[in-house]
């Protein structure tokens, strides 16, 4: 089978197509046909070697598709069933082996590609929105790089939560998408001073929660953002990882909180993943979530997509197509 493998870290040129053997479950598995693989921001840390794990191996997080053999342990799912998945490792390939515990069934009204594209970034926008600060009537939240995958879907969520959403994008295209999304205040943070901004939005307030994903370039600002006893959710790194920092901070800003969270520890029951991703993909389904699916690749154009992607010039998903 054909598949994205990397076997040495670093840029996105280190990324090719290869064929390798159709892999075989093991206990707990099952072999799946992928029809479609989500791209995320994690495959490029792990493309980087920024999170490790052992060389050579086939890259990607998250896909959908159709089950081809189970171990035989696996009486939940057989041969034929249409499932979606993320959190697993191998997705940008022809076939790839998935634990049991990571699949979910894809309900009617769902397409490959949809289901593909809402498992991750929707499960992270649903805990982060739903459980890691639970956005209510009255909150003040901003959300960075509102433009993107989980930015468009979280901004979703948090009004549908009844929030108020400030969020930063670095175009006047995307504060478009932004604005569809529901965002109630955007902000041009190449050309407007974010904290200024929402200290002026917000009549010098701030607000209960930040929501930053970029990391290096926006963290301290993000975190003078807050009210007292505001919450900074810090939950990636796309302009690189922060730098230690001194927790004195936290109470000289007015008694903050702070949180690393990630989708794993909000999905670590079956009941809780399962509750998760029924949601989002009833959301979907019924058109209460809207997904852009932004671009679709082949899936030789892997290197492609993350150059893409690395750059800033995407919005909304990208998905490769074996
Ligand atoms: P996005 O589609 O949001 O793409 C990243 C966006 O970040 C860019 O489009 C850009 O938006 C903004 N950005 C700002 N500075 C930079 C920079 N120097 N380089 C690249 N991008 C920059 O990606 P995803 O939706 O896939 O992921 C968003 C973030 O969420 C990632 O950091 C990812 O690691 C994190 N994440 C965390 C999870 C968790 O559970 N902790 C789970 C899923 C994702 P703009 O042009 O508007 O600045």
């Amino acid at each position: 089978m054909k598949a994205i493998r990397v076997t040495e870290t670093g840029t996105a040129h280190v990324l090719a197509l290869h064929s390798v053997p159709v892999p075989q479950p093991a206990a707990g598995q099952a072999l799946v046909r992928v029809h479609a693989s989500g791209v995320n921001f994690i495959d490029v840390y792990f493309r980087e070697g920024r999170y490790k794990t052992p060389l050579p191996f086939t890259l990607g997080q998250e896909g959908a598709g159709v089950v081809e053999s189970v171990a035989d342990d696996i009486t939940e799912f057989a041969p034929g069933d249409a499932v979606a998945w993320c959190g697993s490792q191998g997705s940008y390939a022809e076939y790839a082996v998935v634990p049991a515990a990571n699949l979910i069934r894809i309900p009617a009204g769902i397409t490959f590609q949809q289901a593909a594209a809402a498992m991750l970034q929707g499960m992270t926008a649903h805990y982060l929105a739903k459980s890691t600060y639970p956005l209510q009537p009255g909150d003040t939240a901003l959300i960075h790089a509102g433009a993107g995958g989980v930015g468009l879907l979280l901004i979703q969520i948090a009004k549908l939560n009844g929030a108020r959403v400030i969020t930063t994008v670095s175009t006047p295209a995307k504060a478009e998408l932004a604005r569809a999304a529901g965002a109630d205040e955007i902000i041009l943070y190449t050309q407007q001073d974010f904290l200024a901004e929402t200290k002026r939005i917000t009549l010098n307030e701030g607000v209960n929660v930040v929501y930053d994903s970029v990391g290096k370039t926006t963290f301290d600002a993000s975190l003078k953002c807050l009210m007292p006893r505001g919450m900074m959710v810090l939950f990636g790194g796309s302009s690189g990882a922060v730098p230690p920092f001194d927790l004195i901070q936290l109470s000289a800003l007015g008694s903050l909180y702070i949180t690393r969270p990630t989708l794993a520890s909000y999905t670590r029951t079956r009941e809780e993943l399962e509750s998760r991703a029924s949601e989002i993909l009833h959301w979907v389904a019924d058109g209460t979530l809207k997904l852009r699916i932004e671009h679709v690749y082949p899936l030789a154009e892997a290197r492609q997509a993350h150059l893409d992607l690395e750059s800033r010039v995407t919005t909304g998903k990208l998905l490769l197509i074996p």
